[in-house]
This record gives structure tokens, C-alpha cells and sequence, in this order.
């Protein structure tokens, strides 16, 4: 009988890593199914458990139980212990590690922007949710000196700053209000913005007004969807170094959870071919949103 790998979350519809990991396990014959399973919070313990048997490879985890999910499993990589999020979960004989991928997914992404020019140590992140905290904790691991998160609850930007407290006592990381002159005053001094904020997809939509953003910045922003945001077009038009929209994170990421799923790597060709293919077709896949963060955690990393 196939291997099983699940995606565990709430709502989940038609998620693109069904069609990316399906695409991968064909083109790679490996026998096993991708397969997304509505968790609400009070079945997610029983699911989780449920992984411990011989049927599973392991899971993907996405909104809201990526922090939920970390007391439930036996053991934390460095990555997933220092965001305090688990999106991916493999079975290793009884016990349950916990990966992040997200972060794995955002360091080639951050290589990638930079290209040949030495790393920058100033950045400037929008959001605070899962893709905020990969993003953060990938810039205290290269050495930043300064990040400012700015995200449209304070609260929430603070608490992810406390969260990261000890790692980046060497840094200044820090949460500010949500106010366009003093976002504004940030992208001035800084090199990199990243857009984790969850306004994008709809393709005339940006988190910021056009007239904010300098020249010279490197700007990522981690939707997919669509392939050039309008915070990307705008950026461009204002003159950025560098942009990148999320495709080389969610490629980086999904090949890193299919590599720890099946001890091969994955196939980078089918995954890509098959992204094209699901953000061209005609009724695109929806993503799960936000329904709360009262799961995140305030533990230190
Ligand atoms: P979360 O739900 O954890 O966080 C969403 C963030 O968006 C929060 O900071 C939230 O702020 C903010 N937000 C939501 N609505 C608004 C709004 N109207 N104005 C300003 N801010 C808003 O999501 P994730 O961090 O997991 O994902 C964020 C985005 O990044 C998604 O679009 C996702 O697709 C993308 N992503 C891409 C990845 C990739 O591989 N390319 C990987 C991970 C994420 P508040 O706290 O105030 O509600």
C-alpha cells in the first residue's frame, strides 16, 4: 500500500503543495500520496499521534497549528526550536521530529537576492506571522545587525521579537508601529525588505504606498501568486537592486520536506514545471488564511 504524507491544517482546500509533492513522489517513483486533511485544533493532538503508524512518512503542518504543533512531537531541529514553528513533521521509527522548512526555504532565497554582493546586515521585514519568523531567524543566522519588523498588529511584532530575545541580543531586532512616515524612515536606512505580510496575492494590492519605497532596495516578497506582485512591480519602478518574488522559498522548501520525507532529493525540474502549471491554471488553488495566533508561543529561542 502507498506511504501516506499529510497536510494538517484548518481550513485547508486545494493546497499547491498537494500538486508540487504528488508531481515530485510520480516523478521520483516513490509510492506514496500527498494528501491535505482538515484538522480542526481539537483533532489535531489525535492526528499528530496518528503519524507514529507504519502508513505515514510524515506531514506538512500549516496554518494555525504550525506553533501549536511543537509540545507534540519527540524532538525539535535547530530551525523549528529557534522559530518556535514546525511545518513539517517526519516519523523517525516511534518518534516525531519537527522540522522548519520555511527557514530552509528562505536562506537560498536570501543567496539568491544577494548574488555575488557581499550579504547586507540591514533589513526590513513586514508581518510577523510563520514566513516573518523563518525570515527573521534566517537574517540573526547571517549575521545581521539591524531588522526592523513592522506589522499591523504591534503586539504581534513585539511578541516575535521577545521570541528571538536571547539569539539576537547581539543585533538590534526590533517591532515597529505600523505608520507609513516611520516605515518610510526605515527602507531609507536598510538594504533588504521582505514582504511576509499576508497582502499580495490579489495583484493590485501592495502593503505599501509606491512613494515609500527607495531606490536601491532588494525586495523579496513570499507570495507566489501572483508571479510579480505590485509590490515588485513598485519596487522596480522606484529603481530596487534587486527583487524576488516566493518561488525559490516555497521551491527550496518544498524540496527540503520531500528530501527528509523520502531520503532523496527532490526533483527541482517537476516541482517548478509543476508550480508554472498550478499558478496558470484556471482555478488556482487557495491558500488557508489566518483565523488567529493564539497558539504562538513566547517562549525565548
Ligand atoms: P501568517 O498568517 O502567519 O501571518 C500573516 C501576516 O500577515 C501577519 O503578520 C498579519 O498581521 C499580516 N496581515 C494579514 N492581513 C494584513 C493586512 N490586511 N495588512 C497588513 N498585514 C496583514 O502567514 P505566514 O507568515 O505563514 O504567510 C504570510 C505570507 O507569506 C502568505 O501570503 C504566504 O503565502 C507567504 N509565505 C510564502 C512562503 C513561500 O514558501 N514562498 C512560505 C511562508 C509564507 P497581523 O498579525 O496583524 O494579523
Amino acid at each position: 500500500m502507498s506511504k501516506q504524507v499529510v497536510l494538517l491544517g484548518h481550513p485547508v482546500v486545494h493546497s499547491l503543495s498537494e500538486a508540487l509533492q504528488n508531481a515530485a513522489f510520480q516523478a521520483m517513483e516513490v509510492d506514496a500520496v500527498y494528501e491535505p486533511i482538515d484538522t480542526p485544533v481539537i483533532d489535531l493532538p489525535a492526528a499528530v499521534e496518528a503519524l507514529r503508524g507504519e502508513a505515514f512518512l510524515g506531514a506538512n503542518i500549516t496554518l494555525p497549528h504550525k506553533e501549536r504543533v511543537v509540545p507534540m512531537v519527540d524532538r525539535l531541529t535547530d530551525e523549528a526550536q529557534a522559530t518556535g514553528a514546525v511545518d513539517t513533521i517526519t516519523c523517525e521509527g516511534e518518534a516525531l521530529v519537527g522540522h522548519n522548512t520555511d527557514v530552509l526555504g528562505f536562506r537560498p532565497a536570501l543567496d539568491k537576492l544577494v548574488g555575488k554582493a557581499k550579504m547586507p546586515k540591514t533589513a526590513v521585514v513586514l508581518g510577523a506571522g510563520g514566513g516573518a519568523r523563518a525570515a527573521v531567524y534566517a537574517f540573526i543566522s547571517a549575521g545581521f545587525h539591524n531588522v526592523i519588523v513592522f506589522n499591523r498588529h504591534l503586539h504581534r511584532g513585539e511578541r516575535l521579537v521577545k521570541h528571538f530575545g536571547r539569539s539576537a541580543s547581539h543585533m538590534e531586532l526590533r517591532a515597529k508601529p505600523w505608520h507609513e512616515s516611520v516605515i518610510e524612515a526605515e527602507l531609507a536606512k536598510t538594504d533588504i525588505l521582505v514582504n511576509a505580510s499576508s497582502v499580495g496575492r490579489d495583484p493590485e494590492t501592495s502593503p505599501l504606498p509606491a512613494e515609500l519605497l527607495p531606490p536601491d532596495l532588494k525586495v523579496i516578497d513570499l507570495h507566489y501568486v501572483p508571479k510579480e506582485t505590485r509590490l515588485l512591480k513598485d519596487a522596480k519602478a522606484a529603481g530596487a537592486a534587486e527583487t524576488q518574488n516566493g518561488d525559490v522559498m516555497l521551491l527550496n522548501q518544498s524540496a527540503a520536506a520531500f528530501q527528509l520525507w523520502t531520503g532523496q532529493k527532490a526533483p527541482m525540474d517537476t516541482l517548478k514545471k509543476q508550480l508554472d502549471a498550478s499558478r496558470d491554471a484556471p482555478e488556482l488553488p487557495v491558500e488557508p488564511t489566518d483565523v488567529g495566533d493564539a497558539a504562538e508561543t513566547d517562549a525565548s529561542a
